[in-house]
């Protein structure tokens, strides 16, 4: 079964080609890293499979459902590149926002949102208001809001960004339990290192396009992924 179904898709921003024909298919239950550098269209392609862009052309499934089709992002979290919470909202105040936007209520959405709090070792922050918190506490609090609602593809567009070493850690070490439960990633990151212990597959993107995809041990056939990167990457 194919959480993301992306064929031809192109989008143009003035005389940029934010992505050229791209294709990419995501099967449910896998970890998928969308590698490329800085300014290669990975968030665009992202928003554009999110709605939030509307491609110039190329056909977008999620769950089988066209893109154009608002239920096909039921069960889809997001979290963005940037984002902007409350900031008198306090951190439980924020994932309990996202859980009531989710359709949670009553004492369901109070579980999942301790659960969340702690899945991100954030307990001893809940009453702290978002305004108060360093980028890597609104990072955390950003991927609690996304564990509510049961979600079965999460949508992370450079997950890492912000945080601590430690926090890496933790985040990853919760990634891998979140895939051990059968919930698809897909995640946009410029961590190398990480992706490749993470990920079971990966598409390259270079200037809108897809310069190597597939399953990541057939395609890095024994090189590390920041040499297959580095190569295949050319400035
Ligand atoms: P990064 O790793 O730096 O976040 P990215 O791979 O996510 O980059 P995009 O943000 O998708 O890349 O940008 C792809 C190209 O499209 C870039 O050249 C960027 O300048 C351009 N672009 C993105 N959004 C817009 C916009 N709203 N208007 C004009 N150009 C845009």
């Amino acid at each position: 079964m194919l959480v993301i179904d992306a064929q031809n898709v192109s989008k143009s921003y003035g005389n940029i080609k934010a992505l050229n024909n791209l294709s990419l298919n995501v099967a449910a239950g896998s970890v998928y890293a969308l590698l490329g550098p800085n300014g290669s269209g990975k968030t665009t392609f992202v928003k554009s499979i999110l709605g939030l862009v509307k491609p110039d052309g190329g056909d977008i499934k999620l769950n089988g459902i066209e893109s154009t089709n608002v239920e096909c992002r039921d069960g889809i979290s997001y979290l963005p590149e940037k984002f902007n919470f409350f900031p008198y909202y306090t951190v439980l105040g924020v994932v309990k926002f996202y859980g009531a936007m989710k359709g949670l209520k009553g004492s369901e959405l109070e579980e999942q949102a301790i659960n969340a709090v702690k899945s991100l070792q954030i307990e001893d922050l809940v009453s702290k208001k978002i305004k108060q918190c360093s980028k890597g506490q609104v990072q955390r609090t950003g991927i609690a809001a996304m564990l509510m609602g049961d979600s079965k593809l999460l949508i992370l567009d450079e997950p890492f960004s912000g945080l601590d070493p430690i926090a890496i850690k933790e985040l990853k070490d919760l990634l891998i339990e979140l895939k051990n439960k059968g919930i698809t990633l897909f995640i946009n990151s410029h961590i190398l290192s990480e992706m490749e212990k993470l990920c079971d597959h990966a598409a390259i993107l270079d200037k809108g396009e897809i310069i190597a995809q597939g399953e990541l041990s057939t395609m890095l056939n024994g090189v590390s992924l920041e040499d297959f990167f580095y190569t295949k990457v050319k400035k």
